[in-house]
């Protein structure tokens, strides 16, 4: 049987497009192994948010060829979009497929032995969500559901426009029916995700917005729970916020970036909104959903940050009601308008500022999850159980893993649990 090898770098979307690469190889024989095996072919699911997904993709390559000499080598992903001919010059790279090819990637085989191997439409040019397969339905209790790609953004510092295109969205109608497929699988939970998953609906005539979708969703009835993936502060008004705190279904997560909490930079990034705007969205939110986890991306170090500015950024996000930070220290993309821009802060100032952030993030994290000792909550718990305590790992609503001293026949099952104690980056329970 022949063999296929994927390595996945990058977003959940990437993920779920991984995971349909490699049901599309098991529908012709393929068997999937490790990145590590020898196989007959190797995908590299780039991604080049930074200059160092880049190179780390070029590190797989590396490594494929070591593994398999004789193997077959294609890279495809938002890295082998924007940068083809990079990719075209590794002679021992056999196809090199865009973000559209790559949801066809079984009719590119027949190309692997010919001259040109470079496959890459110009994806500005693309308009439509054109994949019939959009969901991960491997082995987990969470399927994760791609329901748009693209931006019509065009945030300084960002490449992802120039990698996905414009804002394409799938029928409300193809999401609502693999959402049933999806639970009639058994699965517990579905996560909605796309690029810019605020931006679902627009392209529709007339257009449409995420809340009439959360609306559709909210009339499953076998669906237990669904979480949505990152949005924009500017993308919530009071209908959809209402229809969210009214949910009996949607998990109490919401991740909403700010990337930074000061004025000037925000404005220098052309992110659209004012930390002010982000400050009272918090509060209006948290206001409704006193247990709501939120969480935020964060970039220090952007061009013109100083001093005062980051500590602006600290100080305001130490006073805001956040669950978990993910912090980043700017990645001067080339394409981007943010790659030349003047005062670009020197690494050792990044570093210190990501230091920080990190710190408060650790902080901000724990002060959440101890807020829930002693207190019931819903779990589902997943396959796979803790390394350290061999215990069983259940997610609640509201993002935090929680340990459960329990047997196998609760997995894939939501069970109520009293929080005990917090461990480490997890919380301990026990059934009530
Ligand atoms: S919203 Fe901004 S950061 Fe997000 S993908 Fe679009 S351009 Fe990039």
């Amino acid at each position: 049987m022949k063999k296929i090898a994927v390595n996945t770098l990058g977003c959940k979307n990437n993920q779920i497009e991984s995971s349909i690469i490699k049901e599309d190889f098991t529908s012709i024989g393929y068997e999937v192994v490790g990145f590590s095996d020898v196989a007959d072919i190797y995908i590299i699911n780039t991604c080049s948010v930074t200059e160092k997904s880049d190179k780390t993709a070029k590190y797989f390559i590396r490594q494929a060829k070591r593994a398999n000499p004789k193997a077959k080598i294609i890279v495809t992903g938002c890295y082998a979009q924007v940068a083809a001919q990079e990719l075209e010059q590794i002679d021992y790279v056999d196809l090199v497929l865009g973000n559209v090819e790559k949801h066809k990637m079984l009719d590119y085989l027949k190309y692997i032995e010919q001259e040109n191997k470079v496959h890459v439409r110009d994806i500005m040019e693309h308009r439509v969500f054109d994949f019939d397969k959009f969901a991960s339905h491997s082995g987990r209790t969470r399927s994760f559901l791609k329901i748009q790609d693209g931006c019509n953004n065009r945030c300084t510092y960002c490449i992802i426009p120039y990698a996905r295109g414009k804002s394409r969205s799938n029928k409300p109608e193809n999401i609502i029916s693999e959402i049933n497929n999806l639970t009639a699988k058994g699965f517990k939970e579905v996560v909605i995700t796309g690029i810019h998953l605020g931006q679902w609906g627009l392209d529709f005539e007339p257009g449409q917005s995420l809340y009439n979708l959360i609306n559709k969703i909210e009339t499953i009835n076998n669906l237990k729970r669904y979480r949505i993936g990152s949005l924009n502060p500017t993308e919530f008004d009071d209908e959809l916020i209402n229809t969210l705190a009214n949910s009996e279904k949607l998990c109490r997560h919401l991740h909403i970036s700010l990337q930074s909490a000061n004025n000037d930079i925000l404005k220098a990034m052309q992110r659209g909104y004012s930390v002010e705007m982000y400050i009272d969205l918090i509060h209006k939110l948290k206001a409704i959903m006193p247990d709501l986890a939120i969480g935020c991306d964060i970039i220090v170090g952007f061009p013109g940050e100083t001093d005062d500015m980051f500590e602006q950024t600290y100080e305001n996000l130490k006073q805001l009601p956040i669950s978990y930070l993910h912090v980043f220290s700017y990645s001067r993309r080339k394409g981007t308008p943010a790659y030349d821009m003047p005062n670009q802060v020197p690494h050792k100032a990044k570093k210190q500022r990501n230091k920080i952030l990190t710190e408060l993030a650790a902080q901000k994290s724990m002060d959440f999850k101890q807020g829930f000792i002693n207190k019931e909550m819903e779990i589902l718990i997943e396959k796979s159980r803790d390394k350290s305590t061999g215990w069983l790992k259940g997610l609640t609503g509201n993002y935090i893993t929680v340990l459960l001293d329990a047997q196998s026949d609760l997995i894939n099952e939501t069970v109520k649990v009293k929080i005990i104690d917090v461990s480490g980056d997890n919380l301990i329970s026990q059934v009530v």
